[in-house]
């Protein structure tokens, strides 16, 4: 994928998406940073609404496994779509168990 692909709809806006390292991780010292709240619950792992995040990059080293990345990173098309997916859960994470 191309630098200029965004899973956003902000234009050039950069985003954050979480992987799949994130399934069944409980810590969520992701979320008790982010700024905006823009974590919300997927089916078994947390996702970044990519209109919400203002990429401000706080949440990335908070995660002990890597599971959040830049949406530029390569090999990140699948998981592009399940963080921007209209599909996603209305809860904003913090009531997340898995
Ligand atoms: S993004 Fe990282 S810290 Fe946050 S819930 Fe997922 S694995 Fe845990
Ligand atoms: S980059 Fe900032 S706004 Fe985006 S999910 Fe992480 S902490 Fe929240």
């Amino acid at each position: 994928m191309g630098s200029e692909q965004r899973a956003g709809s902000r234009g050039s806006q950069l985003t954050y998406v979480v992987n799949d390292n994130c399934i069944k991780c409980k810590l969520m010292d992701c979320v008790e940073v982010c700024p905006v709240d823009c974590f919300y619950e997927g089916e078994n792992m947390l996702v970044i609404h990519p209109d919400e995040c203002i990429d401000c990059g706080v949440c990335e080293p908070e995660c002990p496994v890597e599971a959040i990345r830049p949406d530029t990173g390569s090999g990140l098309e699948k998981w592009l779509k399940i963080n921007a997916s209209p599909k996603r859960s209305r809860s904003r994470a913090g009531k997340y168990n898995c």
